[in-house]
């Protein structure tokens, strides 16, 4: 038996002042997890219990779907993440150390280097194909802001799974069984996840799509169309733009206006009266250490990680004053398409743009009536600009795109051959040929699964779990422990829901009721059952389920009846909490 007294279960009647979103609160009011310092947390008895039910959940379906655990050291040599040339891309991430020997070593932040260098070790036919190896595993990664208790940590806990596959048939039914094997875990866990499309970003890759939790702490942005199923991530999403682009004045030659200090959008937007969408925006970036302009609506900002794939470049960042100056022959703030002899890109959005104004490529002054098919050399049409909401969606074509913000708990990828090319993973064929093998990727943040699921489920009184990540489902709360026939009824109770297979906290402290109430509130076990004076008089114990705050009168000896329906309630529901 659990007893409450002999437990670890540190409650807090206020949120400690760091935490800043709900679950962060009350994963620490309820006496789940703990600092150490920034980014860095202990699980405490209850939340550990927790921890390893959402474990438990993607154990089974990972192996259910086929899925092979392998465990994988935390520590890699630097090597091998400089033999695919990801040291670069991620080594401010990482937590770079050195051995006694003074080699370079770092902490994982994911596996891809250390499971393709072993699978190009261990595999050499097509008949050990296809394989999908996992893992649940503590990553680090050096964030600059850790925040929001486990969501952004510099430790935490993932489930990593790698497939590799002979052909893009295979890697499509790899994929496949993974997103489905997404969706089980995430039901089971009693969470609703949103599934939109994705970058792959520095992963690299060719598909991918992230599970979302729709929450307003999300630090995602998410755009969703009103009316069919669309969903992409921000940095992914299209829309189709129902901006003007034929503007006043269209048609007339091109004019230059002093504009004095007017270097903002919305100083511009201001200084003619005109909407930001009328404005043409001129950004100057080294891509590759070349400059370049890249031209967006003045409504809109440029997406990095678009515009890098448009010039498929390894290297982005915005240039700096001096080439600025250099390339426009203007401080910043007035660089415009006219005239420019570096190549410009332009967002699709500005296809047709007549009337528009422009920075004119000299101090304090602009350009109206430009007509970008006819006053500008534009070298690339792309989608490099962000969707808006308000845009039409892109797939349906009739309904409007919508912003969200999500928390992602869930990513899964195509790869391609980037990881088992450098490492040289590969396989012979039946014909002996020597043949690369085709990866894919998938990624679930366990730690951050558990912490949404109670951003996504808990009221004002505090956390309401799923009877199925539950620490315990049933609490036994005697009101008066000092009464023994109280007692001798709780104690009862609790052997035979214990003998029933239910995982039960006794809440045998000498507290006050208000005082143990709202603890159980806040830890917000499914089902509680009060034992109490007047109940026993009455002849009944009273239960109360924790998602919806209904109460029934039972008595005892129909109490572990009644749990046990709650129970398979809760469990064939959860997903609806
Ligand atoms: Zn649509």
């Amino acid at each position: 038996m659990v007893r409450w007294s002999q437990q670890l279960i540190p409650t807090l009647r206020e949120a400690p002042a760091e935490a800043e979103i709900p679950s962060h609160q009350l994963m620490l009011r309820a006496g789940l997890i703990r600092k150490l310092s920034g980014g860095l947390y202990t699980f405490l008895p209850l939340g550990l219990r927790a921890l390893h039910k959402v474990e438990r959940i993607v154990r089974e379906e990972m192996d259910r779907a086929g899925a092979l655990e392998v465990l994988m050291p935390a520590m890699h040599p630097q090597e091998i993440w400089e033999q695919t040339g990801r040291f670069d891309v991620l080594k401010d991430v990482m937590f770079k150390i050195k051995d006694r020997q003074e080699r370079n070593l770092v902490l994982g932040p994911t596996h891809e280097e250390i499971v393709t260098d072993l699978v190009a070790h261990e595999v050499q036919s097509y008949r050990q194909l296809p394989v999908n190896l996992y893992q649940i595993q503590t990553k680090f990664r050096d964030e600059i802001r850790p925040r929001f208790g486990l969501m952004r940590a510099k430790e935490f806990i993932m489930k990593d799974a790698y497939s590799f596959d002979m052909n893009l048939e295979g890697v499509e039914k790899s994929y496949q069984a993974m997103y489905r094997a997404y969706e089980r875990i995430f039901k089971r866990a009693g969470l609703r996840t949103k599934v939109v499309e994705a970058d792959t970003g520095a992963m690299g890759g060719s598909a991918s799509h992230e599970f979302m939790v729709l929450a307003d702490a999300g630090e995602d942005g998410i755009i969703e169309c009103e009316a069919c199923s669309y969903a992409a991530n921000l940095e992914r999403a299209e829309g189709v733009s129902r901006g003007e682009r034929v503007f006043a004045d269209a048609g007339q030659s091109t004019a230059v206006v002093a504009t004095p200090n007017q270097r903002t959008m919305e100083d511009v937007s201001r200084f003619f009266k005109s909407p930001a969408v009328r404005l043409i925006k001129t950004l100057i970036y080294l891509a590759d250490e070349k400059p370049v302009a890249a031209l967006v609506p003045g409504d809109r900002d440029v997406n990095e990680i678009k515009l890098k794939r448009a010039l498929k470049v390894v290297a982005l960042v915005l240039a700096d004053d001096a080439t600025i100056a250099k390339v426009t022959h203007a401080p910043v703030g007035f660089a415009g398409p006219v005239g420019l002899t570096i190549p410009i890109i332009a967002d699709e959005k500005l296809k047709g743009y007549r009337g528009a104004i422009t920075g004119a490529n000299q101090a304090d002054a602009h350009l109206v009536n430009v007509d970008l098919a006819r006053d500008a050399k534009i070298e690339t049409w792309a989608d490099i600009s962000n969707a808006n909401a308000g845009d039409g969606c892109p797939r349906c074509e009739k309904g409007n795109l919508v912003a969200k913000r999500g928390i992602e708990v869930g990513h899964v990828f195509k790869l391609g051959t980037k990881y088992s090319e450098a490492l040289g993973a590969g396989y012979l064929d039946p014909e002996g040929q020597r043949k690369t093998a085709i990866m894919g990727c998938y990624g679930i943040g366990v730690t951050r699964t558990l912490q949404s699921v109670i951003e996504q489920s808990h009221d004002a009184n505090g956390i309401v779990w799923p009877i199925s990540i539950a620490p315990y489902q049933v609490e036994v709360l005697p009101i008066n422990v000092a009464h023994a026939p109280t007692m001798e009824a709780a104690l009862k109770i609790v052997a035979e829901l214990e003998a029933a297979g239910f995982e039960v906290l006794f809440d045998d402290r000498d507290e006050r009721p208000g005082v143990k109430f709202k603890d159980a509130d806040l830890l917000g076990l499914p089902i509680r059952i009060n034992v109490g004076e007047k109940g026993l008089a009455k002849g009944v114990l009273e239960i109360k389920l924790r998602h919806n705050g209904e109460l029934r009168a039972v008595p005892p000896e129909q109490v572990l009846a009644t749990v046990q329906a709650c129970a398979e309630e809760l469990r064939t529901g959860v997903a609806v909490l």
